[in-house]
């Protein structure tokens, strides 16, 4: 019998194989509601098996000193963030995933600025696609670090959400560019050590600017890009590492983030130029009152004469929006569901893909109520069935059934794809005011005949609609 032994470097390939190979079918799962569960399981698991095999990298054990204060960073990263992860309110997903991005940002332009400082101090006269490829992480990486920060503060509130503008802004923003370039290839040139200081102070201030003029609803957008650019970050620095899992990681992360945002910008009808330059949504009108724009006046009901339209109808498609997660109210819209539906009425929820201020806010709100999958439609499955539809329940959603988008040609929202709610028999609307969504213009759909509206916060209506059908 022949023995067979491979170094440890071949078992350890072999692992990161097997985790790179776990990273694709986590994304695989996280394509879908259904499948993202165990998608995130799986990635999760596969990323613990890669940490705990890089200790066997001799590169990383020789020192014990390293091994400790990697295992101390691990402890308080651990510590921070799991309960972080556990207490986030849904409405605040969006910056934590940004503060989550901007470390990973920030770590991989560490690692650059490492490795560049450690051939100056010994002496390594490195091959110059090795230094670009530390500039490229020190650059990425610091450009999402300070880019996520200020994405962070917007979402926060802890600074204007509006989008802040100055004069001459892109050609300082331009200009700043270019001189980031002249540095890094200053740097390829020369080697000097005091480049890598500029280049990191500058990438993290072309972050900052780069990222104040985009207002606070389009921030999710570009967080998805800024996760993009970690990837890119972290996989320069597996170049730079020699680290092939850091390579196939970082890369993947860099596809899925670019695909994501590409899929953000179409499901809103705007070009990715449009979102990071065009300083959208700076004044947002803000109507409290009750009455539309020009003191026109709509429909409103009551709970009652609401729910014996919805009790009696043979259709009901729910259409939430930001308004649903705002209110909290995923819990008792499922529950109004199970009551129609126990009455014989067909109900579904049209999900469209921007919905809410994430992507798939409203999938992931709805499945914490325990909302079958099967229930669930999106958008083109849901307009095809409108015409059939007796009542377009609208539950805290503007925008993304405005018609606007797509018979006002000089709308902010023209060309984005929506619910053709106004297909429906009914149209019945639950939102606190006549104040707009997030692009701030007005909905003429809440002046349509069919429509009517049922004022207050969607979760206290809700309930209103659950007692009056369980009175009838
Ligand atoms: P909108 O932002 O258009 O509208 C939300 C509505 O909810 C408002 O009209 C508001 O009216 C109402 N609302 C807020 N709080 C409550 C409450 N407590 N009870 C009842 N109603 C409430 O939401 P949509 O989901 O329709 O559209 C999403 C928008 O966000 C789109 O423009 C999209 O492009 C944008 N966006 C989405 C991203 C994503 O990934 N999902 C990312 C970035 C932007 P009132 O104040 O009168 O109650």
């Amino acid at each position: 019998m022949i023995a067979v032994s491979f170094p440890l470097t071949t078992w350890r390939d072999l692992v990161y194989l097997v985790a790179i190979v776990g990273f694709v079918v986590a994304l695989k799962g996280l394509s879908s509601p259904r499948g993202a569960r165990r998608g995130n399981l799986v990635g999760a698991a596969s990323a613990a098996v890669a940490v705990a095999m890089t200790f066997s990298d001799s590169t990383v054990y020789h020192s014990a000193t390293n091994v400790t204060l990697a295992l101390i960073a691990m402890a308080i990263g651990a510590a921070l963030a799991v309960p972080a992860a556990r207490l986030v309110k849904m409405t605040a997903m969006p910056q934590m995933v940004a503060a989550f991005n901007g470390v990973g940002g920030g770590a991989a332009a560490l690692v650059s600025v490492v490795e560049w400082l450690h051939w100056h101090s010994t002496g390594t006269h490195p091959a110059t696609y090795q230094i670009a490829e530390v500039l490229l992480g020190v650059i990425i990486g610091s450009v999402s670090f300070s880019g996520s920060t200020i994405a962070f503060a917007k979402l926060q509130e802890i600074m204007a959400t509006r989008p802040i503008t100055y004069p001459a802004q892109q050609a300082i923003n331009a200009a700043a560019g270019i001189a980031l370039l002249a540095l890094t290839l200053a740097a390829i040139v020369t080697g000097t050590v005091g480049y890598v200081y500029a280049i990191l102070a500058l990438a993290f201030g072309l972050g900052v600017a780069l990222v104040l003029p985009i207002g606070g609803a389009d921030v999710p957008v570009l967080i998805s890009l800024l996760n993009s650019f970690t990837g890119l970050a972290v996989a320069a620095s597996g170049f730079t590492l020699r680290n092939n899992l850091l390579i196939v990681a970082g890369t993947l992360v860099g596809a899925s983030g670019i695909i994501l945002t590409r899929l953000m910008s179409q499901a809103m009808g705007r070009s990715l130029t449009n979102i990071l330059f065009s300083a959208f949504g700076a004044v947002v009108t803000a109507n409290t009152s009750l009455e539309g724009a020009g003191g026109r006046s709509v429909r409103s009901s009551t709970p009652v004469d609401v729910g014996v339209l919805l009790a009696y109808s043979s259709k009901v498609v729910i259409v939430p929006g930001y308004g649903l997660a705002v209110a909290q109210a995923q819990h008792v819209v499922k529950e109004l569901a199970d009551s129609l539906a126990s009455r014989g009425v067909k109900v579904a929820y049209a999900i469209h893909p921007v919905a809410g201020r994430m992507p798939g806010h409203m999938n992931v709100l709805l499945a914490e109520a325990d909302v079958s999958y099967d229930d669930l439609e999106e958008m083109d499955e849901a307009n095809a069935e409108m015409a059939t539809t007796d009542v377009a329940l609208v539950v805290g959603a503007n925008d993304t059934v405005n018609p606007a988008a797509v018979d006002s040609p000089g709308s902010p929202i023209y060309g984005m794809p929506i619910i053709h709610t106004d297909r429906a028999a009914h149209i019945v609307f639950l939102k606190r005011s006549m104040r707009p969504g997030f692009a701030g213009i007005d909905n003429e759909l809440l002046f349509n005949d069919k429509t009517v509206m049922l004022f207050g916060d969607a979760k206290e209506t809700l309930q209103k609609l659950v007692a009056a059908i369980a009175d009838l």
